[in-house]
């Protein structure tokens, strides 16, 4: 058995936020045979498993009495191409934004509006991240998930996986899957995603008129180094919130106390609001209480200036969800998965 337990270990390092909670017990898995081991290890002594990868969308509020499994397995592969597409296969262990530079430097379009999320490989499918117009569940192919209940491997189609604006099936049945490993199915001709937030302004300003697939990561790095917190200057775990889907009517009613609503009209007819709008209509951005605070240029991201514990910030969390839905009816769910 290489798995390596250790006792008594802070997670501080192992989360964004730096909020310092102790492991009871803490490894890392480094291959398919590490995670059995830890399984047959929780198995045999009745002690929970918490899998891990970079710790970027984690809120922990207590020390956490389990075998903390640290995703670290790595491998990038092309599982199959032509002269179109090539399909990529990545360890659930390997840092997410590196993934998304091998694959440009493969030449492999699909992933540039991903850059710099934070985290690894594994747990993207976990909320199928999004940013700037793309999810994963547009370029996902396929992945291998061990059921942690009959110690089964099982692979997930892209339907399969239930994929939803910041969701999947693994959200809904948390602690059953263990993401082993994930495909994608990428292009050899660049098909770019400009057309959402500030990404077409910045290739205008840079003199790009006909952006290659590494221009627009480019572009995306340098918007998101400008406009959210480095998590290894401040802590935080990205947007706090998900951006809440309300009705057409509601939208109206408040429009009317607030004209300058930010709303994007969706296909099913729900509108979904900025949610960072909101906390900051309401007066939060910037506000600090303790060592807990919103950020004071993005209010979506809540940030920890120091010794901020994950209670206090959950605290914070639901003052300024029970403040928007006096001030706006609009129930804000959060975002981070919280132990
Ligand atoms: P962790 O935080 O370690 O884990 C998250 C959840 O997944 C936990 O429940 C954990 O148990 C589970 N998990 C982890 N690995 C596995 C696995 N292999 N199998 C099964 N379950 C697993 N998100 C976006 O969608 N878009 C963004 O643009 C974005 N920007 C961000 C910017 C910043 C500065 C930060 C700090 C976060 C941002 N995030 C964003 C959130 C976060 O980076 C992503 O959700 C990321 O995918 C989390 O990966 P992780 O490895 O850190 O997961
Ligand atoms: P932004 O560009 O200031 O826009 C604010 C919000 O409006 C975003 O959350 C986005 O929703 C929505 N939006 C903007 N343009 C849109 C359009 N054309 N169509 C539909 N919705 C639109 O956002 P930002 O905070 O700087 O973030 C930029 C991107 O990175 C966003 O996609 C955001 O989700 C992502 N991001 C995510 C996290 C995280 O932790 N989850 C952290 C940082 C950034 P969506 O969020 O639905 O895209």
């Amino acid at each position: 058995m290489t798995l390596q337990l250790q006792s008594a270990v802070s997670l501080k390092p192992f989360n964004t936020f730096g909020v310092d909670v102790q492991a009871q017990l803490f490894a890392e898995a480094h291959n398919d045979d590490d995670v059995r081991a830890a399984l047959a290890y929780c198995a045999a002594n009745t002690l929970p498993l918490m899998v891990i990868g970079g710790g970027s969308n984690l809120l922990l509020t207590g020390d956490v009495k389990a075998l903390v499994l640290r995703m670290a397995s790595r491998g990038i592969r092309i599982v199959r191409e032509d002269c179109l597409e090539a399909i990529v296969e990545a360890e659930a262990g390997e840092p997410w934004h590196p993934f998304v530079q091998s694959c440009l430097e493969l030449g492999l379009c699909g992933l540039e509006n991903l850059s710099l999320i934070p985290g690894t490989v594994g747990a993207a499918p976990m909320q199928n991240i999004g940013a700037y117009g793309v999810e994963i569940k547009d370029v996902f192919h396929s992945l291998t998930a061990l059921d942690r209940q009959t110690g089964e491997l099982r692979e997930f189609s892209l339907e399969e996986c239930a994929f939803g604006y910041r969701d999947s099936l693994f959200k809904h049945e948390t602690g059953r899957w263990l993401i082993l490993r994930v495909r994608f199915v990428l292009s050899r001709v660049a098909r770019l995603h400009l057309d959402y937030g500030p990404v077409r302004q910045r290739l205008d300003a840079l003199g790009i008129a006909h952006p290659t697939p590494r221009d627009v990561s480019q572009a995306i790095c340098a918007i998101r180094s400008e406009k959210l917190p480095d998590p290894a200057e401040l802590g935080n775990a990205g947007s706090f919130f998900k951006n809440p889907l309300i009705s057409a009517e509601l939208a109206a009613r408040i429009k009317v106390s607030y004209p300058g609503l930010v709303g994007y009209p969706q296909p099913d007819g729900q509108v979904k609001l900025a949610a960072g709008w909101l906390i900051e209509q309401a007066g939060w951005k910037g506000y600090r209480e303790g060592d807990a605070g919103v950020h004071r240029l993005q209010s979506l991201v809540l940030v920890n200036y120091g010794r901020a514990t994950g209670t206090q910030l959950l605290a914070l969390a639901r003052r300024i969800q029970a403040d928007i839905v006096e001030r706006f009816d609009v129930a804000l769910e959060m975002e981070p998965n919280l132990y």
